[in-house]
Protein backbone atom coordinates (compact mmCIF):
# COMPACT_ATOMS: atom_id res chain seq x y z
CA UNK A 1 0.00 0.00 0.00
CA UNK A 2 1.21 3.26 -0.86
CA UNK A 3 1.12 6.57 1.44
CA UNK A 4 0.57 9.62 -1.14
CA UNK A 5 2.58 12.02 0.73
CA UNK A 6 -0.43 14.80 0.79
CA UNK A 7 -0.10 18.43 0.92
CA UNK A 8 -1.34 18.91 4.45
CA UNK A 9 -2.24 22.46 5.33
CA UNK A 10 0.83 23.46 8.39
CA UNK A 11 1.28 26.35 10.49
CA UNK A 12 3.69 28.13 8.39
CA UNK A 13 5.91 30.98 10.36
CA UNK A 14 7.16 32.52 7.40
CA UNK A 15 3.73 33.20 5.45
CA UNK A 16 2.17 33.54 8.96
CA UNK A 17 -0.16 31.26 7.52
CA UNK A 18 -1.37 27.66 7.25
CA UNK A 19 -1.25 25.85 4.11
CA UNK A 20 0.76 23.01 1.99
CA UNK A 21 4.28 24.21 2.80
CA UNK A 22 6.79 24.72 0.33
CA UNK A 23 10.28 24.30 0.77
CA UNK A 24 10.91 27.63 1.43
CA UNK A 25 8.03 27.45 4.34
CA UNK A 26 9.85 24.21 5.64
CA UNK A 27 13.10 25.95 5.46
CA UNK A 28 12.11 28.65 7.70
CA UNK A 29 10.40 26.68 10.20
CA UNK A 30 13.32 24.23 10.62
CA UNK A 31 15.49 27.56 10.95
CA UNK A 32 13.41 28.57 13.91
CA UNK A 33 13.39 25.42 15.57
CA UNK A 34 17.35 25.78 15.11
CA UNK A 35 17.37 28.44 16.86
CA UNK A 36 15.45 26.97 19.77
CA UNK A 37 16.65 23.82 20.01
CA UNK A 38 17.72 24.62 24.06
CA UNK A 39 13.73 24.32 24.25
CA UNK A 40 11.67 20.95 25.31
CA UNK A 41 9.85 19.39 22.20
CA UNK A 42 6.66 20.17 23.64
CA UNK A 43 7.66 23.70 24.68
CA UNK A 44 9.31 24.48 21.35
CA UNK A 45 6.24 23.51 19.78
CA UNK A 46 3.95 25.55 21.65
CA UNK A 47 6.45 28.99 21.02
CA UNK A 48 6.27 28.04 17.83
CA UNK A 49 2.69 28.20 17.73
CA UNK A 50 2.83 31.65 19.03
CA UNK A 51 5.38 33.19 17.40
CA UNK A 52 3.46 32.12 14.17
CA UNK A 53 0.03 33.63 16.24
CA UNK A 54 1.85 36.64 17.12
CA UNK A 55 2.93 36.88 13.46
CA UNK A 56 -0.52 36.75 11.78
CA UNK A 57 -1.84 39.25 14.67
CA UNK A 58 0.80 41.78 13.35
CA UNK A 59 -0.02 41.54 10.11
CA UNK A 60 -3.50 41.92 10.54
CA UNK A 61 -3.21 44.67 12.50
CA UNK A 62 -0.87 46.20 9.58
CA UNK A 63 -3.79 45.16 6.97
CA UNK A 64 -6.15 47.25 9.29
CA UNK A 65 -3.90 49.93 9.31
CA UNK A 66 -2.98 49.81 5.94
ZN1 LIG B 1 4.55 29.31 3.88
Amino acid sequence: MTTAIAATPTVCLLHADIHPMTSECWGATLDWYLAHDHLEDSEARAAYQAAVERKMLDQHVRQQAA
